[in-house]
């Protein structure tokens, strides 16, 4: 199981990206089950309605804060089984998630083309 780098939901199924020299990587296109990110898609689409390169982490970071003015909303509640009841990620989880991102991985810094 993978963290996703947005929410840090630790359950997906693949890694999220592959990286490699130069601000080449592959993404998994699987969506996120908590935040509903899809990598190699929102990414892109966020980049994309920029006028300057952004980076991956700043990708992120734009799609988090969308995600929080909702106010948290789970994608796929399916997936958190009896764990959670409303259709919003308690901050108490949200909490704890946050403590999986990574936010030193260099990886991230790279630019999205
Ligand atoms: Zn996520």
């Amino acid at each position: 199981m993978y963290i996703c780098p947005v929410c840090g939901y630790n359950q997906l199924e693949e890694e999220p990206y592959k990286f490699f020299d130069d601000n080449i990587f592959n993404a998994s296109f699987e969506i996120c089950s908590c935040c509903g990110f899809q990598f190699g898609f929102d990414d892109d689409n966020i980049a994309s309605q920029h006028k300057q390169k952004i980076t991956l982490k700043e990708a992120h970071k734009i799609y988090f804060d969308n995600w929080e003015k909702n106010g948290y909303k789970i994608f796929s509640k399916i997936k958190f089984g009896d764990r959670i009841l409303t259709d919003y990620l308690p901050l108490k989880i949200l909490e704890i998630q946050k403590e999986n991102i990574m936010i030193n991985n260099d990886d991230y810094n790279q630019f999205i083309f």
